[in-house]
């Protein structure tokens, strides 16, 4: 029976809500905190008032933070606002010793880097704080990390080559939108390129190298290599590993947008002075877009994403795709959500949950694929996002 403490009620917020009220018989007390009030309110109408309560809260002060946690008491702290969100949130859990879970890396709001390294290096703080936190409890990262760490336990005695493969069919009808929040989503696809290869990383330009890769339900469509967060910590972690790569797809269509906006300097992070005022065309360009948490109701399609992995087993060659397909509809149905914001709120839920339950609790940093995947499989089954396997 577990307290905990939800920070940020955007697109996957609201899923972690529904998600952690429907198992209310683990999730005995729940409270939703974000920088709006009335999204928090919002959400509390939609699951009743004696299911959450709300706070409001700026996650960007430490102070704001642990005067919260104090008040609330959690056994744990999901940080589902934004990456940017990250640092001050697991300052304030150690201030306050409480646990940690989060669905994406720290980025520095003035520079795109999607890198581990800053959280990792609170890994001997929170060890001597007796407390500890979950990184990438989404689904890439997060499922695409169990998915490894499920085919190295059952199917291979040695891996030597993961492709992560990530596909959003969905049509939402605008000429163009992002899936979740546009400032991460479209820092993360505008970067360049890059992919782990015989013990280093290979840069390219962006959307550089394409495959097109035949998606189970869906259909063929053109996949374009990314740099992907979680690939840093599998390469660390899934041993004898000869290459990783990512994968995901996009229209010609978002492709054609994507390059245009780029072109005349919207993408920028860098503050340009507008008539006499200073904006960042970034955070401009996301004030003019759809808000991705109104595009649930409107999207249609399926998602696909999944891992295929090649490697060894007695000495014989093979490979297996392990992937989970997800229906916008049917999400928006339960939750009110389109299927990339409850792709990244389930397992954020059963993160928490199997950290509380004890199953996979331990003190320091963790990564997704340093734990039992079977628990975090089961519950996957469970919760909505059952998964395939099928050998290539
Ligand atoms: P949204 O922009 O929809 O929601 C973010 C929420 O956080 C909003 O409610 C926002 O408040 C709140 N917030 C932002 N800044 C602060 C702050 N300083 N203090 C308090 N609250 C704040 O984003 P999403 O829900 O789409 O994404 C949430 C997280 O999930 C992101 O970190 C994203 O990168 C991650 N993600 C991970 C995926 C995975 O598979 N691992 C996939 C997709 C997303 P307000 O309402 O005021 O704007």
């Amino acid at each position: 029976m577990a307290n905990i403490l939800i920070i940020g009620a955007g697109g996957v917020g609201r899923v972690v809500v529904h998600k952690c009220v429907q198992n209310r018989d683990f999730f005995k007390k729940i409270t939703l905190a974000s920088r709006t009030l009335s999204r928090c309110k919002e959400l509390q109408d939609e699951v009743g008032e004696e299911n959450i309560d709300i706070a409001e809260v700026d996650a960007d002060s430490v102070e704001e933070l642990v005067t919260l946690i104090q008040k609330v008491k959690p056994d744990m702290v999901l940080n589902i606002a934004l990456p940017f969100q990250d640092l001050t949130i697991m300052e304030a859990c150690l201030k306050t010793k409480i646990h940690y879970l989060d669905t994406a890396n720290y980025e520095h709001p003035d520079e795109a880097k999607f890198e581990y390294k800053e959280q990792w290096a609170y890994d001997d703080r929170f060890k001597k704080t007796d407390i500890m936190a979950l990184l990438g409890s989404g689904f890439d990262p997060g499922v695409t990390n169990v998915f490894c760490a499920y085919a190295q336990k059952h199917y291979f005695d040695e891996i030597e080559m993961i492709d992560i493969l990530d596909c959003n069919d969905g049509d939402h009808g605008y000429a163009f939108a992002t899936n979740f929040n546009p400032e991460v989503n479209l820092r993360e696809v505008s970067s360049k390129g890059k992919y782990w290869e015989n013990g280093k990383w290979i840069e390219t330009e962006p959307m550089e190298i394409k495959m097109i890769w035949d998606y189970p339900q869906i259909g063929k469509r053109d996949s374009y290599l990314l740099y992907h967060e979680e690939m840093e910590s599998l390469v660390k972690h899934i041993k004898g590993l000869k290459r990783i790569r990512f994968f995901m797809t996009f229209s010609k269509e978002y492709l054609s947008h994507l390059k245009c906006l780029e072109n005349v300097g919207m993408l920028g992070i860098e503050e340009v002075e507008h008539n006499g005022e200073k904006i960042i065309p970034l955070q401009f360009l996301k004030t003019l877009l759809p808000d991705p948490s109104t595009l649930g109701e409107r999207t249609n399609g399926k998602t696909n994403i999944g891992v295929v992995v090649t490697g060894t087993k007695d000495g014989i060659k093979k490979s297996i795709y392990i992937y989970n397909i997800c229906d916008h509809q049917k999400c928006f149905k339960e939750t009110k959500a389109q299927a990339v914001s409850y792709t990244t709120g389930v397992p954020a839920m059963i993160g928490a949950k199997l950290i509380l339950e004890g199953k996979w609790m331990k003190k320091g940093i963790y990564n997704m694929e340093q734990f039992d995947p079977d628990p975090f499989m089961r519950e996957l089954e469970m919760q909505g996002l059952p998964w395939h396997i099928e050998e290539l």
